[in-house]
């Protein structure tokens, strides 16, 4: 590692951007859709979730991602499950 803070910080928005990179490549935290196009939960994966909305952090995580993927709360109505998902 160097000790010059710039190239330190160059790094990390390099490793930071590739990381975004691998999430949306790989569609992690990726919404999965049943047939009939419902989102079903990750939980339980039988119960379809509901849109409900967001918090407050929601918003920063929207920003941090650079908007890439637009972050959405989802609700389970069986096992109360409860989360981000693009
Ligand atoms: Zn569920």
């Amino acid at each position: 590692m160097s000790k010059d803070p710039y190239l330190s910080l160059l790094l990390f928005l390099l490793i930071y951007f590739l990381i975004l990179i691998i999430i949306k490549s790989f569609n992690l935290f990726r919404k999965k859709t049943s047939k009939r196009f419902q989102l079903l939960c990750p939980g339980c994966k039988e119960n379809v979730i509901k849109r409900i909305k967001r918090k407050n952090h929601d918003m920063y995580l929207n920003i941090m991602t650079l908007q890439l993927f637009k972050f959405k709360r989802y609700k389970c109505t069986i096992c109360s499950w409860e989360g981000l998902r693009w």
